[in-house]
């Protein structure tokens, strides 16, 4: 089992951060993975040895001309165990594509990172091939040997917390899309999309559920530690 949490650009101050990370603990068949804020990284792995950590992006390439990007081995010089690439808020604001994303997945797996790729539909309703084209686009540069550290976050955009006009999608409807995407690609998968304490034992009890990618509910501690609770209960 895989629990995810995905602070975006959250929270405000690096004290927060800490106070955050205070009750955090993975093991017992859960893996937990925390991706804060780059910039808190370091000083958090340092504070938190325990705690498995990723970064929310990377750049493909290892140096160079690349105003404002942040390269793998530096990525894990900070601490960083886990990559996240292709969530949607990296598609939709900041202009990623899934040929981009490929070259991050690719390079990430290669270098020996663990990697949680995002996908998932814009609209409720949309053909379930989009989600298919743009997972086979997304991971069409990975070796077949890097395959096993790559893990498939199934996020409907429609779903996450912070999309207008959100509606929480069923965990009936979850499974079944991964299930199909998993005849594409197998590889594990996790669902992320408004997943809550209310939620969340729902998603992780379909067959093809390994795990959860949290947003808004990771910046609850309270909240999170009980989802790794709940997580750790009826782990796979
Ligand atoms: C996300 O954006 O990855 C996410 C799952 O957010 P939330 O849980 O807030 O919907």
């Amino acid at each position: 089992m895989l629990i995810g949490a995905n602070w975006k650009m959250n929270p405000r101050t690096f004290s927060e951060a800490k106070e955050l990370c205070r009750g955090v603990s993975g093991s017992e068949g859960v893996d937990v993975v925390l991706f804060p804020p780059a910039v808190y990284l370091r000083q958090l792995a340092e504070a938190f040895p325990h705690i498995l950590f990723g970064v929310q992006n990377v750049y493909w390439e290892s140096e160079g001309a690349f105003t404002g990007e942040m390269s793998l081995g530096m990525a894990r010089e900070a601490g960083a165990h886990y990559v996240l690439a292709g969530h949607s808020e990296r598609r939709q604001h900041f202009g990623e594509t899934d040929e981009m994303v490929s070259k991050k997945v690719a390079a990430a797996l290669a270098k020996g990172f663990s990697v949680i790729l995002a996908v998932g539909e814009a609209t409720k309703g949309d053909d379930k091939s989009i989600v298919i084209e743009s997972l086979k686009r997304s991971t069409q540069n990975v070796a077949e040997t890097d395959m096993t550290r790559l893990t498939v976050a199934y996020e409907p955009i429609w779903a996450i917390s912070t999309s207008e006009n959100h509606e929480d999608a069923t965990p009936e409807y979850a499974q079944e899309m991964i299930h199909t995407l998993k005849q594409e690609v197998a590889v594990g998968y996790i669902y992320g999309g408004s997943v809550s304490i209310d939620n969340v034992a729902g998603f992780l009890q379909q067959p093809d559920i390994e795990g959860a990618l949290v947003g808004g509910a990771s910046l609850k501690k309270d909240e999170f530690n009980e989802i790794i609770s709940v997580a750790r209960s009826l782990k796979k």
